[in-house]
């Protein structure tokens, strides 16, 4: 099979850079007398990050609230909708997305919903987009997810979690600054920064991998690895975040996510938290690193939540295994071909009654 490995063409990297948004965004998209998207969480009212947004007058601010739940096909739809009312049929130059993985993703599949017709949910797979889409700059305030650096906009829909997957759906421009990050509550820095270490063990142990894409996982990896158990170096974090997107970008997850997007979807857990509830079970899985996890939560002082598959009926535990054999691509990656006689239902649902 032939694989393009993609990356970001352009990256402002430094503190402070946040300054410089309005000048990258004229360097990159040079026609002023357009309209641009602003798409900023909305928690940046009070960290003071709106504010320092210097939007034209013919500008769309728009907000995101990521604290209230992750992002829903019909938010997608929904702010695709709100543009095309207040601005008809003209394009923006760029749509900006200000925030953690959420916001992130929700530019991306704004950007390319603006092009395409339909709902989101119509896209959500692999490489079902059609157009090419708006342009579109990544700003993120909290690092982990590497979705400033992926091709997927991960979305819940009517039945499913699944990202829209296509080479229309990767940012064509990235600001790293990691000032950024100095708001971000504790608990969340945390399982944000689990996510790319979780990526990392998962696509380092899948065989989707391959030897361009391994470096950047190993750097990642250890970039957390010294985060949470040495000292918190805010720029090597950031960076570690985005390296670890690159990687991901270039090969797959593995058991950890196609599990806890179940718990995600069916049990309300946000995508972070998700993951380390599930990783911390998956010892035979992924060995030492499962240890490495323990040790990172234990030096931080955190505890995962106990007991959270109790109460769980079968109807959804049903659901449940569907959606983990709904990542499939990446479960073949983690495990073969026949990996359905490795995870077989039971496993899984043995694997979700210990979390
Ligand atoms: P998030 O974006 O959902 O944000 C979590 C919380 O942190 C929210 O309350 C948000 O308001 C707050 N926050 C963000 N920046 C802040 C700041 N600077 N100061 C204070 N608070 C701040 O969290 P996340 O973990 O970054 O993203 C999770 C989402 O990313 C999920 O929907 C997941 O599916 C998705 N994801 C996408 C990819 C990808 O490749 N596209 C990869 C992994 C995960
Ligand atoms: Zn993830």
């Amino acid at each position: 099979m032939m694989r393009i490995t993609r990356f970001i063409p352009r990256v402002l990297f430094g503190e402070k850079r946040f300054e410089d948004l309005n000048e990258f965004i004229d360097g990159s998209y040079p026609d002023r007398e357009r309209y641009s998207v602003y798409i900023i969480d909305s928690v940046h009212q009070k960290t003071g990050l709106r504010d320092r947004l210097r939007p034209a007058a013919q500008d769309l601010v728009m907000e995101f609230n990521a604290s209230a739940h992750e992002p829903k096909t019909s938010d997608v739809d929904a702010l695709r909708d709100e543009i095309v009312k207040r601005k008809g049929a003209e394009y923006p130059r760029v749509v900006v997305g200000i925030g953690g993985g959420s916001v992130m993703d929700v530019a991306k599949a704004v950007s390319v919903m603006l092009t395409n017709p339909g709902s989101s949910a119509d896209y959500q797979g692999w490489d079902l987009v059609k157009n090419k889409a708006v342009p579109k700059i990544a700003v993120p305030s909290l690092s982990g997810t590497g979705a400033e650096a992926t091709r997927t906009a991960v979305l819940t829909g009517p039945i499913k979690k699944l990202g829209i997957n296509s080479d229309f759906s990767i940012y064509d421009a990235v600001l790293l600054d990691p000032e950024l990050l100095s708001t971000v509550p504790v608990e969340q820095e945390f399982y944000t920064g689990m996510d790319n270490f979780i990526h990392c063990v998962e696509s380092i142990n899948g065989s989707a991998m391959n030897a361009m894409g391994k470096p950047f996982a190993i750097q990642a990896k250890a970039s957390v690895e010294s985060f949470f158990l040495k000292e918190k170096n805010y720029a090597a974090f950031m960076v570690g975040g985005f390296l670890g997107g690159c990687s991901i970008a270039n090969s797959s997850v593995g058991i950890c996510h196609a599990l806890s997007y179940g718990i995600a979807f069916v049990l309300g857990y946000r995508h972070g938290i998700a993951n380390s509830i599930v990783f911390n079970q998956l010892r035979e899985f992924y060995g030492q690193d499962v240890l490495t996890f323990r040790q990172m939560m234990e030096k931080q002082n955190l505890k995962l939540p106990s007991g959270v598959t109790r109460g769980v009926t079968s109807e959804q535990l049903a659901k449940m295994v569907q959606l983990t054999y709904m990542l499939e691509r990446d479960l073949i990656s983690a495990l073969g071909p026949n990996f359905k006689n490795i995870l077989t239902p039971e496993k899984i649902s043995r694997l979700y009654e210990k979390m």
